[in-house]
Formats: C-alpha cells, structure tokens, sequence
C-alpha cells in the first residue's frame, strides 16, 4: 500500500517509522511518505492560508497550494469544473466544455469502470464529517493508494474535496470524534493505524485482529481479556477460562461479549442481525431483556 501525506508538519509523521508500522514499512507491505505543504507555496512566506471570504476569525487553507499539490501526487492536470458551492459533498459536478480532453465527466466515466482498488482515495479529516468507523478502515484496507491531506487553522477551502470529486478521485473526509484538534496529523496517524493494522501479514498473529470490537458482520465489543496470575491482589479470573474446555471457554467469552456490549454499546446490539445468532446467543440476549424474534434485536 502505497501512503502519501500531506502537512504542513511533516516531521510528525516520524513516529510512523515505529513499533509494526515501522516494521510494515522496512517489509515493504507499506511505503509512507510525509510532504511538505509548503513545497508547492510560490511566495517568500511560504503561505498556505489566507483569511476567510465573508470575515470571521482565523484563517482557511488556500485551495491553489492543494491544488497544485494534489494534481501532481494525483496525476491530474488542472482544469475547471462548474460546481453549486452550496451542493451536499456527494453531488458531482459537471466540467467545463473548455476542456474537453481532461473533462470531469470523462475522467469520473473513466474512475466508474477501474477498480476501487486501483484508484486512490483522497482521505481529509474534518471535525464536521461523518465518523470513521472500523468498516472504513475495514474498506480502505483493501486500496492500493491513499493519499491524506492534513488540514490546520480553521480547516481547508470547502472547494477542494468538491474539486476532486468532480474530477472522479474517490475523496472522503472523516472525523474521528465530537471534539477539535488543532490539525488534522493525530486524526491521519489514528486513521492509519487502524487501516494498516488490517493489511495481510502487518500484524504478528494474524488471528488477534478478527475477533476484535467493532469487526465482522455482527460486530460487539471484545469480551475481557486477562493474562496471568490467575489470582491477582485478591482478584481472580473467571474459573471457566483455566478449566481447559476450549467449547465452554468460548461460550464464556462470547456471552461476555454479548453482556458487555448491551451494557456499553446497546446501538451494536440493536444493530445484531438475528438470523446470524445461534441459539446460546439469542438465549443470552433475551436473559438480558432483548426480543430476538425479528430481523434485530428489540429491547423488551
Ligand atoms: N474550524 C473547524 C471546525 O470548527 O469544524 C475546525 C478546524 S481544526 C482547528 C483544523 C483541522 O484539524 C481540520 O481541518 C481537520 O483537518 C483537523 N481536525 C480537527 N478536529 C478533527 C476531528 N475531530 N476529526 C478529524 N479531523 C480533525
């Protein structure tokens, strides 16, 4: 997988070359490379941000420094698209006659017939977008190239995500939670954490990511995991995981989870697609309040 960055603090992605994604990195299952924003800047200050059109505080990430950098990391030639400015992020737009060879349409028909995983993702956090989820990392796991674009101040021109939709470039922007960071590099670095982690061969024991929290088709949170002493400052572990039975261990976990999620994410359990329960399943979930006869659970 290939991985581009941009920022205008590149040095911050450093701790990328540590711990699995360093060891990723030295395998060759991932190539990261960190630029800096203001490589593509023309003026002796190097700026990247201008003040907001309209008045107000702070400062906005100018579109033309994105673009250029953008369009060579994406290998696009500049052109120009009509777009409503006002439109929702998932509205295309149209590209102007002017340009017929580079055209947005052509370029968008084009992206439509190549797989998803051959095109790149242009990923930018934002505070104000949809939450990334483990199904997107899920997803993004599987594309060749993803390209992140950091953004600081009081974020970027609204116009670039649009831009580059209109060109055909899958772009996605994501939040990574109901809070402001000062820019987007821990929101990249979180992202990717969790996208590599799901690369075949990234992780020591392939094992340990597919029952995790948030994974799989009826997703839940992971049951309690405890390690040894069996009995530690007075607290033991459950008798049932030292008893050997590998069955009854695993029904042990397994309504562990089920107990957990209802107290703590009782959305997951509403979320359950009941014909994927078996039968211990749907008994634990009606002892903890749930009717299971219906596509999902219902609390009682
Ligand atoms: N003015 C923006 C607002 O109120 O929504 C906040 C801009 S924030 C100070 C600067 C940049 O940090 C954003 O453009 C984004 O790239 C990143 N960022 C901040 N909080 C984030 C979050 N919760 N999730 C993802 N990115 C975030």
């Amino acid at each position: 997988m290939k991985i581009d960055i941009v920022s205008v603090f590149p040095e911050y992605f450093e701790v990328l070359n540590l711990s699995l994604l360093g060891k990723a990195q030295e395998k060759g299952l991932v190539e990261v490379t960190a630029h800096n924003l203001r490589g593509w800047t023309h003026d002796v200050h190097h700026s990247v941000d201008d003040t907001p059109v309209g008045g107000g505080a702070g400062m906005v990430m100018k579109p033309e420094v994105w673009s250029e950098c953008l369009d060579e990391l994406l290998h696009l030639e500049p052109t120009t698209v009509t777009c409503d400015s006002t439109a929702d992020a998932d509205d295309t737009a149209s590209a102007d006659a002017a340009e017929p060879a580079e055209s947005a349409t052509e370029i968008a028909a084009n992206a439509d017939t190549v797989p998803a995983t051959d095109r790149p993702v242009l990923i930018f956090p934002n505070p104000s977008a949809p939450l990334f989820t483990q199904q997107d990392a899920t997803e993004l796991s599987h594309a060749n190239h993803l390209l992140f674009g950091c953004g600081r101040y009081e974020g970027y021109d609204a116009r670039i995500p649009q831009y580059y939709r209109a060109q055909g470039v899958d772009v996605r922007e994501y939040s990574i939670g109901d809070y402001v960071l000062n820019g987007g590099e821990v929101a990249v670095s979180v992202m990717l954490e969790a996208i590599t982690r799901l690369l075949p061969g990234f992780m020591g024991n392939a094992a340990s990511i597919v029952e995790e929290s948030y994974t799989g088709e009826n997703a839940l949170l992971e049951h309690r995991q405890y390690t040894k002493p069996a009995d530690w400052r007075g607290i033991k572990v459950p008798d049932v995981l030292l008893s050997g039975d590998h069955a009854k261990v695993d029904r042990f976990r397994r309504d562990e989870a089920l107990a957990k999620t209802n107290e703590l994410r009782p959305d997951l359990i509403e979320a359950l697609d009941c014909s994927k329960l078996d039968k211990a399943d749907r008994k634990t979930l009606m002892a903890l309040g749930w009717e299971v006869s219906g596509a999902h659970p219902r609390q009682r």
